[in-house]
This record gives C-alpha cells, sequence and structure tokens, in this order.
C-alpha cells in the first residue's frame, strides 16, 4: 500500500474515547464513506490481499457489510451476512459466544454455505477476535471451510490474531494499531 493512502485511512479513522463502554477507544472509521474515491480505493487495495480460491464472502454485522459487500461485487463473489440474534427473518444457524463482558449470538441463514466452500470472513475490525471466531464456528457448522480472514482495522495489541490462527493463519487486515 502506498504511504499516501495509509496516511489517508489513518486521518480519516477517528478515535472516540469512552464508546460504548469507559475504557474502550473506539476506531470510528464512518468518515472514509464520506469519501468515495478513498472508499474505492481502499476497496481496491483489500481485494489484493485475498485468495483467488475464494467461493464466498460473509460479512459480520455491521460494519463488516459495507467493504464486505463492495469486495463480493468487486470479486464477482456472492455475500452473506453474519447477523446479531433475531434479526433474520428465515430458517438459521447460530453460535452463543462469550465477550469481555457478557455474551452474544450470531446467525445466519440456513443453506446459504454450501459443504466444502471456502468462505472469506470479513470485518471492519479485529480487537480480541472473539466474533471472528464465532462466525467462523457458524461456518463449521455448515461444512464450509474458513480459507482466509479480512479486516480493515486491528487492534494488535489485543491478540486476536492469536486467537483466529487456531482458524486459519491466513489473516489479511489493511490497517493497523
Ligand atoms: P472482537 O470480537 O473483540 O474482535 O471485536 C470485534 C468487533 O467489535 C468488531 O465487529 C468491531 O467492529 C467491534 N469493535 C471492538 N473493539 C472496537 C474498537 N476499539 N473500535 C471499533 N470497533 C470495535
Amino acid at each position: 500500500m502506498t504511504e499516501t493512502l495509509q496516511y489517508k485511512i489513518k486521518k480519516a479513522i477517528r478515535d472516540i474515547a469512552d464508546f460504548p463502554k469507559k475504557g474502550i477507544l473506539f476506531k470510528d472509521v464512518t468518515p472514509i464513506f464520506l469519501d468515495p474515491n478513498l472508499t474505492l480505493s481502499i476497496v481496491d487495495e483489500m481485494e489484493k490481499n485475498l485468495s483467488k480460491e475464494i467461493d464466498v464472502i460473509c460479512g459480520i454485522e455491521s460494519r463488516g457489510f459495507l467493504f464486505g459487500i463492495l469486495l463480493a461485487q468487486k470479486m464477482k463473489k456472492p455475500f452473506v451476512m453474519i447477523r446479531k440474534a433475531g434479526k433474520l427473518p428465515a430458517e438459521k444457524v447460530a453460535v452463543h459466544y462469550k465477550l469481555e463482558y457478557g455474551e452474544a449470538s450470531i446467525e445466519m441463514h440456513k443453506g446459504f454455505i454450501e459443504p466444502g466452500k471456502k468462505v472469506l470472513i470479513h470485518d471492519d475490525l479485529l480487537a480480541t477476535g472473539g466474533t471472528a471466531m464465532a462466525a467462523a464456528e457458524l461456518i463449521k457448522q455448515q461444512g464450509g471451510i474458513v480459507l482466509q480472514y479480512s479486516f480493515f482495522v486491528e487492534l494488535s495489541s489485543l491478540n486476536g490474531r492469536k486467537l483466529l490462527n487456531n482458524i486459519s493463519d491466513n489473516i489479511q487486515s489493511l490497517v493497523m494499531y
């Protein structure tokens, strides 16, 4: 990636202190999408690092839908939504998992991942890796293979990468903090 692109991305991402809870420094990516040229450059750059063997892209709610769908369109691959509990209308599969504080569930429509399909899991940000790990569980439940992970931002001090290495060692992040 060029230094200019890296600079533009880091300039656009805002740090919001104590959101959503005290002690968390929230990386706000929403200003990126005010600039359509920057958004397109990011999609181009992310796509360069993705495996050509991917059959399906799964995006994690909700910011994982943003670049997820753009990447799927660019690669001409199907896009599947992984949503928080209770949002999907049809028959679904679910995974319940622990968060740093509390618990959560994520869901996916049943039958959208055929057995043996090679999947890319995408989210905007990798922190502890708990959410992306649960997403891998959903895919494995349906017989899919998690080939690669893609994140826009990685908070490396939280060691999410180490956790996800149990699933795939192909983890691509565009911007590291
Ligand atoms: P984790 O499961 O800890 O890897 O958290 C990843 C999920 O939480 C992603 O969907 C992120 O969008 C969100 N997230 C966690 N920490 C942050 C943060 N510091 N700034 C922005 N989003 C975050």
